[in-house]
């Protein structure tokens, strides 16, 4: 990278960042700073890159020298991106990928082969189930889903073949939380890899790798960009294990838009700020809904009656910024809440400066059966909120419009 020069050397930055805590790391790790000398990073749009000399680009494509070829297997945003997620997780790498889901599939062909068997969480990501068990196992990778907070389950589950555990925690959307150390230990007992889905807390609430996880992946289209614009996900862990990843991917194409990453580096220096309020919005909606006529029980780690509270405290700087609640009565009662917000969106999405309002069982996780929507608790009285960073106020009167109606 000759025509770069970064902040400080990229070796002198690696060894002042793991000093620094995390606000600092979240705002000043991984810049690169080109001959511009500008302040703010820059992004790097370009699909290839261009050499001195014919001899210096046989140097950079044989490895020889340090440079970038191209943005299919390296750039400098991603790498900035790549660089400072892989500080806020305490990893010693990070890949990035086009979306979450192309983290989460990059993760397991990099890793796993036919005849290699999956324990996964049922209360996963829709997709993420769809892809162990429609699409591995169509080549050959066997997965058993387990209830998460089952840790009996994940135990009986384990086979000689067993060689990742995956899970999402808290669970969306009723916030059900697992003990990070405990299944970090029954994946390794098995030489197992533990792998963490850790969109909801971000590294600014929860840190798994620290808890003895392998390996965390994100969906950095959520809290990680914070405003619901960008696309895309980061995988974070021991460079042996995110190197195979970004061998797969360098071929496989599933690489992040270098604006997408400007997107999510500037965005990155906001989160611990933006996780703050989030879950200080969220903790007083869920007080203010559970004390209403109107709604039976209300889901959140961050209350005392929730069943993952103590653990949550434990594991978790934050309850986070995702509730779910029942309102008295089904369907067309907490269709009723829904259809009388103003302010709150009607989508799915969640991340977002925005507050967001679905209804799980006809929305996010609609294709499940009637039995597996009971068993993860996806009834028709549930609403699921990701609160955002409006005021609080306001917030309580958009739900009062439909919730005095009932
Ligand atoms: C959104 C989401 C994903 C998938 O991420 P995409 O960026 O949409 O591909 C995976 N896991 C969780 C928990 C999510 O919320």
């Amino acid at each position: 990278m000759s025509a770069l020069i970064s902040g400080n050397s990229m070796k002198d930055n690696d060894k002042i960042t793991s000093d620094w805590a995390f606000e600092t790391q979240a705002i000043r790790a991984g810049s690169i700073r080109s001959g511009e000398r500008e302040h703010s990073e820059a992004i790097y749009l370009t699909s290839s890159f261009a050499y001195d000399s014919a001899a210096q680009a046989q140097a950079v494509f044989a490895g020889d020298e340090e440079g970038n070829v191209y943005s299919r297997y390296t750039n400098p945003s991603i790498k900035m991106f790549e660089d400072r997620m892989a500080a806020l997780e305490g990893g010693e790498m990070a890949c990035a990928s086009s979306s979450g889901m192309a983290a989460i599939l990059g993760m397991c062909m990099g890793l796993l082969q036919a005849r290699d068997h999956v324990i996964c969480s049922r209360s996963v990501f829709g997709t993420t189930f769809t892809i162990f068990a429609k699409y591995l196992d169509k080549f050959g990778v066997k997965t058993t889903f387990v209830d998460f907070t089952d840790y009996q389950q994940w135990r009986n589950a384990m086979r000689p073949e067993t060689k990742l555990l995956f899970l999402e925690t808290p669970s969306n959307p009723r916030g059900e939380v697992v003990d990070l150390e405990l299944m970090a230990s029954i994946a390794h007992e098995n030489d197992a890899y533990l792998m963490v889905d850790n969109c909801f807390c971000t590294p600014a609430l929860q840190q798994p790798l620290k808890l003895g996880a392998d390996i965390v992946v994100h969906s950095a289209t959520k809290y990680i960009d914070g405003q619901g614009r960008c696309m895309g996900g980061v995988a974070v862990g021991k460079a042996e294990l995110i190197e195979e990843m970004h061998l797969w991917q360098r071929a496989a194409g599933a690489c992040l838009s270098p604006f997408n990453a400007w997107n999510f580096y500037k965005g990155l220096e906001t989160l611990s700020l933006r996780m703050e309020a989030h879950c200080r919005n969220t903790l007083a909606l869920a007080q203010w809904l559970n004390e209403h006529p109107a709604v039976e029980v209300v889901h959140y780690s961050g209350l005392p009656s929730h069943l993952g509270h103590e653990l949550a405290r434990r594991q978790q700087k934050g309850f986070g910024g995702v509730l779910a609640f029942e309102v008295r009565g089904g369907r067309q009662q907490a269709w009723t809440v829904l259809d009388n917000v103003q302010i709150m969106s009607r989508t799915a999405n969640l991340g977002d400066t925005r507050t967001t309002i679905t209804h799980p069982a006809t929305t996010t996780h609609c294709r499940l059966s009637d039995e597996d929507k009971a068993r993860s608790g996806i009834t028709e009285n549930l609403v699921r909120i990701a609160v955002g960073l409006e005021n609080i106020e306001d917030l309580k009167r958009d739900l009062e419009r439909g919730l005095s109606q009932l």
